[in-house]
């Protein structure tokens, strides 16, 4: 079986667990935290970072401490992972989702900005719906795949209508907007370590920002508030959101790699796109001049993606339809969706990531090439 995209432990992972056992460091206090945390702050090139149990609770973290709450809404792409839009309801308040660019799959500032002109309106340093009245606090693009929009376009709209923005980077950890790096752009950013990311702690996430008050503030919320360590004096409602030290060593590992993981992702990125290129009608996601992508998940576009996908399935090759669009799920389906031609169902129905590890090796790149080829020569005529 060729797996589609697991964790690589190849440095001093076990060194430093095994550091954490052997002191009795393995909570949530420890010096690996702190580690982690400023490493994965200076790779983003932002000030600080917080350390958190996982992307999601970190992004719901992002929205609470904004006060954003009940009766407020947050502009989401209707192509996510579920997490991004779950973050939003935690706090009581409506995702709207706004439909993706065809090519590239992230957010259509099209869309977005004929949105904004048309139904909205700005009153003093606020965002509301026109119909009704609703206050609009945020936008929370997403970086799908590690690849990203323009940003500078995206933020001068967020800016003009006084929106929050909170980066969900968890996929892009190694990725550069015009050389400025994900998770740098907005108020905050949300970077994940869950198993299949391009590092892992088995699950874990990290907010980033260079606002010191927000960091302060959000360190705090995932620590339960506690103002007194000795008096368990707490001010307000926190959570515990902490990453314990164990799992934050084998961060401190894995970014210790994070820029070889790159270059083995880039590698069979532009091997699959120069050996995929032109078999059957397959498409790849466009990415930007001014983007530079991590490569995390080599994913593409093609009209018979589910045959395909049962085809490699039975090869024993591991693949993936593209997410369900949120709108389309039941719980969201009341939720408003901003589109013209619902190109995230499109997108949805046509994509599919394949194998793209780390530690995926050319001759198993090269079997997953060739069953590709093979599927598209014995169906020339569709
Ligand atoms: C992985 C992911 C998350 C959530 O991260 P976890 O660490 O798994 O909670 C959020 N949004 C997107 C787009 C993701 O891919």
């Amino acid at each position: 079986m060729i797996p589609l995209s697991i964790p690589h432990l190849a440095g001093n992972e076990w060194k430093y667990v095994k550091d954490c056992i052997d002191t009795g460091w393995i909570s949530s206090a420890g010096a690996y935290v702190t580690q982690f945390e400023q490493m994965v702050a200076d790779y983003a090139g932002t000030r600080y970072g917080i350390a958190a149990v996982n992307g999601t609770l970190g992004l719901h973290l992002c929205m609470h401490l904004h006060g954003i709450g009940q009766g407020d809404a947050v502009l989401v792409p209707n192509i996510t992972f579920i997490a991004s839009a779950n973050a939003v309801a935690y706090t009581k308040a409506d995702p709207i989702f706004i439909d993706v660019d065809p090519n590239t799959w992230q957010i259509d500032l099209n869309l977005l900005e004929q949105f904004l002109v048309e139904q909205c309106e700005q009153k003093t340093a606020g965002c509301y719906l026109k119909a009704t009245g609703q206050a609009i606090k945020a936008i929370m693009p997403v970086h799908v795949l590690g690849n990203m929009c323009d940003m500078e376009r995206l933020l001068n709209l967020a800016n003009e209508y006084h929106l929050l923005v909170v980066e969900d980077s968890t996929e892009a950890l190694g990725s550069y907007w015009k050389g400025k790096h994900a998770g740098g752009f907005g108020k905050m950013g949300v970077f994940s370590f869950n198993g299949n990311k391009i590092i892992s702690t088995g699950g874990g996430g990290v907010i980033v920002t260079d606002d010191e008050a927000l960091a302060k503030r959000a360190k705090h919320l995932s620590t339960q508030s506690k103002v007194d360590p000795l008096r368990y004096f707490h001010d307000e409602i926190g959570f515990n959101y902490r990453l314990v030290n164990v799992l934050a060593a084998i961060g401190v590992a894995q970014m210790e790699q994070l820029n070889t993981f790159i270059a083995h992702k880039k590698r069979i990125d532009a091997h699959y796109r120069e050996q995929l290129d032109g078999v059957g009608d397959i498409r790849f996601q466009k990415v930007e001049a001014a983007v530079d992508a991590n490569c995390w998940l080599f994913t593409f576009s093609t009209s018979q993606r589910e045959e395909l996908l049962q085809y490699l399935i039975q090869q024993k090759i591991v693949s993936r339809p593209f997410w369900t669009p949120m709108n389309q799920l039941p719980m969201f389906q009341q939720n408003l969706y901003i589109t013209q031609a619902d190109y995230s169902n499109q997108v949805h129905a046509d994509s599919l990531s394949i194998p793209s590890s780390v530690n995926l090796t050319e001759a198993q790149q090269a079997q997953v090439i060739a069953h590709i080829q093979a599927f598209f020569e014995q169906r020339p005529n569709q």
